[in-house]
């Protein structure tokens, strides 16, 4: 019987989803995306607007000039990139987190505590690699597959008969309605980030090295007390790393073109 609710839920679910797809610019891959791209613009500028009420804006001018050159070379390296609509924002959060976010529509935060630790070209690397789920919507298609878990995990909750499993399910399913910047992305989502990100980086003329050095940088203070905030949103695993290598050529090749047209 749980089974079979389990299947016709599924069924509901399979050819609604088959006309649920659609082409991320960024990519130029179909991706589930159950939203339209004014709605999560809207609930990407409210989330921020709620976490920056209650954050403390940093305002040490050093490290808001940093960002804001670091952002506007980036913002201009994505160019057609940004979804439609897309209006960018960005602040530092004083807070001694190693962290940075961003959410649909384009709003960034960068913590003081990441400041603190990385140089330009790391600080591009993140904030390259933030853009890069931006352009991508991951966002988006966080929320949609959550709606769908959500769909059909209402469904074969009810079909379940013994209170402990239901409580077990409910545990599993039970992040769906943590939206937004609290789910950590899946690692195709940070494979993506980092391939756009790195290239929106060197195209603003910082160096690919940093991104490479950051990852390294973070993966040191995760084995140390001071976990980086950053990295329990966003997965880092040794792949991850190997696959940024891969990249490193062609991220020189736009990173030497950046400068020497920079230089003309
Ligand atoms: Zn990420």
């Amino acid at each position: 019987m749980k089974r079979f609710t389990v299947v016709i839920a599924l069924l509901i679910a399979v050819p609604f989803l088959c006309c649920a797809y659609s082409k991320v610019e960024s990519t130029g891959k179909k991706a589930l995306i159950l939203m339209s791209l004014e709605e999560e613009q809207q609930l990407g500028t409210e989330s921020y607007n709620e976490i920056l009420k209650e954050s403390k804006l940093s305002t040490n001018a050093t490290y808001n000039k940093r960002l804001d050159e670091i952002a506007k070379r980036l913002i201009e390296a994505v160019g057609k990139d940004a979804p439609e609509g897309t209006q960018w924002e960005y602040h530092v959060i004083e807070d001694e987190q190693v962290n940075a976010f961003a959410v649909p529509g384009g709003k960034i935060a960068v913590y003081s505590g990441l400041m603190a630790i990385a140089s330009d070209d790391e600080l591009a690397y993140v904030v390259g690699h933030e853009l890069g789920h931006v352009t991508a919507r991951h966002g988006a298609q966080r929320m949609s597959q959550q709606a769908v878990i959500s769909a059909v995990g209402s469904v074969a909750q009810g079909a379940m008969k013994s209170e402990t499993s239901a409580t077990l399910f409910s545990v599993a399913y039970g992040l769906g309605s943590e939206y937004g910047v609290i789910l950590p992305y899946s690692r195709q989502n940070e494979y993506e980030a980092d391939n756009l990100g790195s290239l929106y980086a060197a195209r603003a003329g910082y160096n690919p090295d940093g991104g490479l050095s950051m990852l390294q940088k973070l993966k040191t203070l995760s084995g140390s007390s001071s976990m980086p905030e950053w990295l329990s949103t966003h997965p880092l695993d040794d792949n991850r790393i190997a696959k940024l290598k891969e990249l490193y050529q062609r991220n020189t090749d736009e990173y030497k073109k950046a400068v020497s047209t920079k230089k003309k």
